[in-house]
């Protein structure tokens, strides 16, 4: 059936939508009875009114109340979009590619055209796009090109309470913004009640409150601590769906591996029960998810059987699934935080907060009364968790948001209107950091060099070592590698039943210097074979992930153009390419332990070679890595092995050579012994975080 009501009621903005033929037919009487149904929904007029009444607002409603997916649609409905996009940021990825869909089907357009997203490395918006939604990470990009934001009429701040970095950056830069645009509206969100601190930074502005529709949630301790928790999460699971009434589940893990794992087990546990109990649908649901098999948690469960959703935090908050009934919660999320020790971020699991806690639960009471099951003692929960998250501004490296700020003109980074501002440390840690990849000068202000790497979507390192490769003759074989490392966590498949095929095959592109260039075999020898799905069946090489690279190597080589950067091959001379990886990774750089595994340069913290690398059980002496992954240990990943002399060549403000002075030893063991210089400017006072630009 049609849209009910006469053509006098459909919005201006809406008719020009549905005027697109069948798409506008989509739009269905249950999808608008849906809308209705939301609590947003009765306050619908009351937000338009504060709106137009106020440049800023704050809106709190629980989770699931339709701020996300109804709010853009009412400003769009209102005239809000007419001469201005309505763009919407989440936190994740994954919901704002997850919302934008919603609302495309909710609006009845294709996603991409009057409703779209943008996310890193993939833009699905066009001239036409109304309501954009995107990551706050895009979002902050947006803002270094047009500190005005000339292209928006009003900005929703979704998922404030996450508090991430990009969204906390977003806060100070937008009330500037707003300033310089009175025409312009800010929206800011939160799910939980931490409204008034949001009012107070933003200038005492008003708060509209959604009301709530939740039912009572009883709340199930563990009695004793549990010594597996995903053993204790699917037991519980099973119990649950043999013995509870019907209503789906929600179980929260922290991460890819331990969803996939549980759901296999889960799989297994089913079918050795047989067909006598009734059928348990296992979905799982997590960023790196392609999003088809994403969309399929939203699929209403069919009679008789049951669904459970194996969610990271996403479920938390930025997404919502109807017909929970049942939250089991181990009490842990795997989050980044800086480790010192290491001196880089580190995806540590950690406990939750009480805060967390509370809104994993109230995930259950969303369609009737519900029950969460908590994985830990009520103790545990009064005395070990903190009361409410700390933002992660407070906690994570902050070497890109203060390369993006400086890249802004932003050099008085202590007068910065945070809401809660970074710990001094942490910003000169940065600052250092910044410093010895040559991307600010001794003034603390940024170089020419600095300026290029803020415009590389990645981590300054990354984007170091892109640079770098420009001049080292090697971009060609760069873009391929850093494209490979951007996209996608892994292009290597290894099904469980496969693995010691899949492992040959995978040696078969190992470079003898390291994980880096066999990444740039493995890229090679796809376009080599004309970019083919059998080759890649045949190789054990993820096909998606291949063309999810090659679209990322695309948007690099963009770049390069508009800095009319070039493109140059080194050909088979590959040291280049590992050369320009340590201009930019040289603080990632560690040196085989006589006694077992590997030291790092800088803190002399062990480290291990993962298995998984081509120079496991290879005799490299000194390494630099791409990144940290802690399992059982200090895995490296994506390992390639040097020459130490190249790090002082690369970073020479950061490492020195043992020795200089001559104490007799040969050139050869002084380049071996390279050390990390100590804090060029320790007891200084701080020039770095409040440098001017010197008349
Ligand atoms: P909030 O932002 O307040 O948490 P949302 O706007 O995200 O709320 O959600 C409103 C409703 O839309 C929820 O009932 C949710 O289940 C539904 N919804 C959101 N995304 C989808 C989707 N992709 N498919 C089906 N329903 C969805
Ligand atoms: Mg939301």
């Amino acid at each position: 059936p049609k849209q009910g009501g006469a053509d006098a009621e459909v919005p201006e903005w809406k008719k020009i939508a549905s005027g697109k033929g069948e798409l506008g037919k989509r739009t269905s009487m249950s999808i608008k009875d849906q809308r209705e149904s939301l609590p947003a929904y009765k306050m619908r007029k009351q937000f338009l009114d504060a709106v137009r009444q106020y440049q800023l607002l704050i809106v709190v409603g629980d989770t699931g109340s339709g701020k996300t997916t109804q709010l853009t649609q009412y400003l769009a409905e209102d005239g809000f979009a007419n001469d201005g996009v309505i763009g919407c940021t989440q936190p994740r990825r994954v919901a704002a590619m997850s919302v934008a869909a919603r609302v495309s089907d909710e609006v009845g357009c294709r996603l991409g055209e009057e409703v779209g997203y943008t996310v890193r490395f993939d833009d699905k918006t066009c001239d036409r796009t109304r309501i954009k939604y995107m990551t706050d990470g895009i979002m902050q990009r947006e803002i270094l090109l047009d500190p005005a934001l000339s292209r928006y009429s009003v900005i929703m701040l979704d998922e404030a309470h996450e508090r991430t970095i990009a969204t906390d950056v977003l806060f100070g830069l937008l009330k500037k913004t707003l300033k310089k645009r009175p025409d312009m509206k800010l929206i800011v969100t939160s799910a939980t009640l931490d409204a008034e601190k949001f009012s107070t930074y933003f200038n005492e502005c008003p708060i509209l409150t959604i009301p709530g529709r939740t039912f009572p949630v009883e709340i199930m301790y563990s009695r004793e601590p549990e010594s597996d928790y995903l053993d204790a999460a699917l037991t519980t699971i099973m119990q649950i769906h043999l013995t509870e009434p019907a209503g789906d589940i929600l179980l929260f893990l922290t991460g890819k591996e331990e969803i996939d794992t549980s759901c296999e087990i889960l799989f297994e546990r089913m079918k050795a029960l047989g067909p006598a109990v009734p059928e348990l649908l296992i979905l799982p649901i997590y960023g790196a998810l392609p999003s088809e098999i994403a969309s399929r948690i939203f699929e209403p469960t069919p009679d008789g059987t049951r669904k459970v959703v194996i969610a990271t935090n996403i479920a938390e908050t930025s997404i919502t699934i109807d017909g929970i009934f049942y939250v089991v919660d181990p009490g842990f999320v795997k989050q980044t935080a800086y480790d010192a020790k290491l001196g880089m971020d580190r995806l540590q699991v950690t406990p939750i907060s009480q805060a967390q806690a509370k809104q994993r639960a109230g995930r259950a009471g969303r369609t009737g009364p519900g029950k969460c099951f908590r994985l830990y003692t009520e103790s545990a929960f009064q005395n070990e968790m903190l009361p409410t998250t700390i933002p992660e501004i407070q906690r994570q490296n902050l070497s890109n948001t203060i390369l993006m700020l400086k890249a802004m003109g932003i050099n008085d980074l202590l007068g910065f209107d945070f809401m809660d501002p970074p710990p001094t440390n942490t910003m000169l840690t940065a600052l250092e950091e910044l410093y010895a990849l040559a991307a600010l000068d001794d003034e603390g202000l940024l170089t020419r060099l600095g300026r290029r790497m803020a415009d590389f979507p990645m981590d300054p390192a990354l984007a170091k070592s892109m640079i770098a490769s420009i001049e080292l003759g090697c971009s060609e074989e760069m873009l391929s590698i850093v494209a490979m490392i951007s996209a996608v966590q892994t292009v290597f498949h290894r099904p469980k039943e496969k693995q010691q095929q899949a492992d040959q095959k995978k040696s078969r592109f190992h470079d003898p210097a390291g994980d880096h260039l066999t990444l740039l075999n493995v890229y090679n020898g796809w376009k080599g074979a004309g970019r083919s799905d059998p080759w890649c069946f045949e190789n054990f090489i993820q096909p998606r992930s291949m063309k999810r690279a090659e679209d990322v190597r695309k948007q690099l080589v963009q770049i390069l153009d508009r800095h009319r950067l070039k493109v140059v091959s080194c050909g088979r001379d590959t040291t280049r390419v590992r050369q320009a990886l340590c201009s930019g990774f040289f603080r990632n750089a560690a040196r085989k332990d006589p006694q077992e595994g590997y030291k790092t340069l800088v803190e002399g913290t062990p480290v291990y070679m993962h298995p998984s690398s081509a120079l496991f059980g290879k005799a490299a002496e000194h390494v630099i890595y791409h990144s940290l992954v802690e399992t059982t240990r200090e895995y490296m990943h994506n390992v390639t092995s040097i020459e130490p002399k190249w790090l002082v060549e690369a970073a020479p403000t950061f490492f020195k050579v043992a020795g200089k002075d001559g104490m007799g030893m040969s050139k050869r063991k002084q380049a071996e012994r390279i050390q990390p210089l100590h804090n060029r400017f320790a007891g200084e006072d701080d020039w770095r975080l409040s440098s001017q630009r010197k008349q």
